[in-house]
């Protein structure tokens, strides 16, 4: 069907209307989820939008909203809960043209919304400067989708999540206004479309913060106890001496998804998977012995160059891995509260057993190291699976359940009041992304 944007458009934008592309450009990673992949493996949008400039953004946002179109926009579509798929057709805006890397300075980059990652990283590495946390799709996603859909990863072990102050420093954001225009967020004002799924503003440029780039040493060290291995890795995130970017532990069976890295984890052991700098390699060789640690694989930086980066196996790359092998696999992500003895990792890890498989990512929470984790699941249905999620919360543990596409109930199962105002204020008709935030359903429906 053609979209009635179409005849609204300048004739030098890039438009896809070839079904099978457009097909492949409304979906994302949200079949890691049985449930996600049954409520959206249909949804499609009209056509895909390439703008290679701001100005074209703007362009494509007033024909939206002459038209009354929805625009859905999309970085790389690695995201995981159908955030970036369109649930009432429309259009997807895919901003993967907009990708320079405008000015780097000590500490600061400003750089376009669509620069992937690790293109970002070459480019302030060459100044000694690195992206401060990162998900595990590094190579792929880009920043304003990291942005507006992901929440931290490799590096967050010393920066905390995406959205702690000072996480992001600026946004320019273009408005589905009758007249859109730019808008400047800088401050606590960024939060107003921090982790929005793109339904409240489109970035098109971002200001972040960057964190000195060690060479860092990629590392395996397994235990025999599950237990073990969990405060090995409590340990060494307090460790405030000792620089690292990645502690990522994987209880057996886990190791044994990841099929390029067998020669390096022993049957029935578990994994620590781990980022150090080379220059804390001596007091972390001290840190593995004290507990009990074999280290089985030590890279350079240099060396990890080559082959495949460890941190392609960690954080939502274990599911990946896990449902490379069995696809009954899928997962949670869950936040243990702080606890220097892990108890409640200990009761879950014992309780469900097979049923639910330990991967600990160690990250810092207000200052506070703790455990997120990203379970592998035996999936039966979706009633066990609400079982098992309401277990942990009754039992303590916080659960961003990555088994839905509404913002707020993932995350922090609240309506964000700043973020519903912005969308009102910016998105008057409600066509950016529509279906996805809660607060503004409730209030329009
Ligand atoms: P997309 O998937 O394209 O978009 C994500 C959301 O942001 C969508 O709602 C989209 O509409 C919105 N959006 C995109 N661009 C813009 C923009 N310019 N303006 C406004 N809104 C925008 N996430 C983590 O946080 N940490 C991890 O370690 C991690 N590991 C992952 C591993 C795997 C194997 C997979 C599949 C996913 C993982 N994710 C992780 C989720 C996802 O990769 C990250 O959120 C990633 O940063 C998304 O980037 P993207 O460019 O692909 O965004």
């Amino acid at each position: 069907m053609a979209s009635p944007i179409l005849p609204l458009l300048p004739s030098n934008l890039e438009v896809i209307q070839d079904p099978n592309q457009v097909a492949k450009l409304s979906k994302d990673y949200y079949h890691f989820s049985p449930v996600l992949t049954a409520q959206l493996q249909d949804k499609v949008a009209d056509v895909v939008i390439r703008p290679a400039t701001e100005a074209e953004v703007l362009q494509v946002a007033k024909a939206c909203v002459a038209s009354k179109t929805p625009l859905t926009v999309r970085g790389a579509g690695t995201g995981n809960y159908g955030q970036c798929i369109p649930l009432e057709g429309g259009i997807i805006l895919d901003l993967s043209k907009l990708n320079r890397t405008k000015w780097v300075k000590p500490g600061l980059a400003c750089v376009e919304a669509g620069a992937k990652l690790a293109a970002i990283d070459k480019i302030t590495r060459e100044q000694g400067w690195e992206i401060r946390m990162a998900p595990s799709t590094y190579r792929t996603a880009t920043i304003g989708g990291f942005i507006g859909g992901g929440s931290g990863g490799i590096g967050s072990i010393t920066y905390g999540q995406l959205a702690d102050r000072g996480n992001l420093t600026a946004v320019r954001v273009v408005t589905m206004e009758d007249e859109p225009q730019i808008l400047e967020l800088r401050g606590d004002d960024v939060q107003k479309v921090n982790h929005a799924y793109g339904t409240n503003g489109i970035i098109t440029e971002l200001e972040i913060p960057l964190g000195p780039a060690y060479p860092w040493a990629e590392v395996i060290v397994t235990f025999d106890d599950f237990m073990q291995a969990a405060r090995f890795g409590y340990t060494l995130g307090e460790a405030d001496g000792i620089i690292k970017k990645l502690i990522s532990i994987h209880a057996w069976p886990v190791p044994s998804y990841f099929a390029a890295l067998q020669e390096f984890l022993p049957p029935n052991q578990t994994a620590a998977l781990l980022m150090i700098a080379e220059s804390s390699l001596e007091p972390f060789g001290e840190l593995v012995k004290a507990y009990g640690g074999t280290v089985t694989y030590q890279k350079t930086a240099e060396a990890a160059k080559k082959g495949a980066a460890l941190a392609e196996f960690t954080w939502n790359h274990t599911t990946l891995h896990a449902r490379n092998v069995d696809t009954n696999l899928t997962y949670l992500q869950t936040l243990f509260p702080y606890d220097t003895d892990l108890k409640l990792v200990e009761h879950m890890y014992r309780h469900f057993g097979d049923e639910v498989l330990m991967h600990l990512e160690f990250f810092r929470v207000h200052g506070q190291v703790c455990p997120a984790a990203l379970q592998l699941v035996r999936y039966t249905t979706e009633a066990r699976l609400n079982e098992i999620i309401r277990y942990h919360e009754t039992q303590g543990a916080f659960i961003a359940n990555p088994h839905t596409y509404i913002l707020e109930d993932g995350g922090r199962k609240e309506i964000n009041d700043t973020q519903v105002a912005f969308k009102g204020q910016v998105d008057p008709y409600g066509l950016l992304n529509p279906g996805k935030m809660r607060g503004w359903l409730e209030r329009n429906t």
